[in-house]
């Protein structure tokens, strides 16, 4: 069946081998009218097996993802897979290059953009051509993320309780097998339109993850992250090889209430009190909100409402009311 899409590739998808190529997004603008953004995508086919596709910089700031996908995709050499591997390091291009979570060209999140548009601004094509090309050539679908600038999280793989009880499972052990300390359970609190969740609904095996943060590439995060991707290929068959296994015991969490999530009282200057991985008890004061127009005035109190312990923070100081200063993950049977 052909898809009705804007954007051109120029890899195909079936031949044998290693493949570099773009895709290549319309995109008219003041400079250049008959232009199109070229987003890098490397194809390896190996033996027969299943198909894995990985993304990272869907959100501009988030680096370990890009880096340890573009690494990957320079080293797979056809000969050692056992299907097939289609990688996107930097999905949202534009956003990576300008080091942003939000993609500058159209002000889009490219996480809150999914199924797409066939006829929309630039993130709404890619998130089409996504959901209506890339997702049904694969089984298992990887998108790494990071904290970003604004946030830190304790390295985690994440996944949404989905309801199919077999797709659950096979995502949960995928979870596992990842090797972060936490598997790490959350809701969807800031929104629809989120990459993992089309393609949860459209079956497949969803590997995602929050990898540390602060904007920063950490040499530690990106160390997890690579041995991450590689220990879910070798479980799913696509790399032969040993699963390295972490030298601490990968526990489950959940972020499923909102009350896990806490956001800022008011506008200020945020002083968390905790770093990532520290352990909560609800009503235990994890932070306060500073007033630098008012400097005698006594800081308001952030106080967290669930026990566990605190997965991500916010990162940056200054801080405006609403926004997410802490998150709680609660420890759960998984
Ligand atoms: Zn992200």
């Amino acid at each position: 069946m052909t898809v009705k899409t804007q954007v051109a590739c120029d890899v195909r998808f079936d031949t044998p081998g290693k493949q570099r190529g773009y895709l290549r997004v319309p995109h008219s603008h003041n400079t250049a009218g008959w232009a199109s953004l070229q987003i890098p995508i490397t194809v390896v086919v190996g033996k027969p097996g299943p198909t894995l596709l990985a993304f990272g910089g869907t959100h501009g700031d988030e680096f370990e993802g890009p880096v340890a996908l573009m690494k990957l995709a320079r080293e797979l050499e056809p000969e050692a897979v056992r299907g097939r591997v289609i990688i996107v390091p930097a999905l949202n291009l534009p956003a990576v290059r300008a080091g942003t979570r939000l993609s500058p060209l159209d002000g889009m999140n490219m996480n809150r953009a999914f199924p797409g548009e066939y006829n929309g601004s630039v993130t709404s094509l890619i998130a089409h051509y996504v959901t209506n090309v890339l997702f049904p050539l694969a089984d298992i679908v990887m998108d790494i993320h990071s904290g970003g600038r604004s946030m830190v999280f304790y390295p985690c793989a994440t996944l949404h309780r989905v309801p199919d009880d077999a797709q659950y499972a096979r995502m949960l052990a995928a979870a596992k097998v990842f090797g972060a300390r936490y598997v790490f359970m959350y809701a969807d609190i800031a929104g629809e339109g989120l990459l993992p969740v089309q393609a949860e609904r459209m079956g497949k095996l969803v590997v995602t993850t929050e990898m540390g943060g602060n904007g920063e590439c950490n040499p530690g995060v990106l160390r997890i992250a690579e041995r991450g991707i590689r220990n879910v290929m070798i479980q799913q068959g696509l790399l032969d090889g040993v699963v390295t296994a972490p030298d601490y015991e990968v526990l489950t969490v959940a972020s499923t209430d909102p009350a896990d999530y806490i956001g800022a009282p008011a506008d200020g200057l945020y002083e968390s009190f905790l770093e990532v991985g520290d352990p909560v008890e609800a009503g235990q004061t994890v932070g306060q909100v500073h007033f630098p127009e008012q400097a005698d005035r006594a800081p308001e109190p952030v106080v967290a409402r669930s026990s566990g312990v605190l997965i991500g923070r916010r990162a940056i100081g200054a801080t405006s009311q609403g926004d997410n200063v802490a998150t709680i993950a609660r420890p759960v049977q998984a």
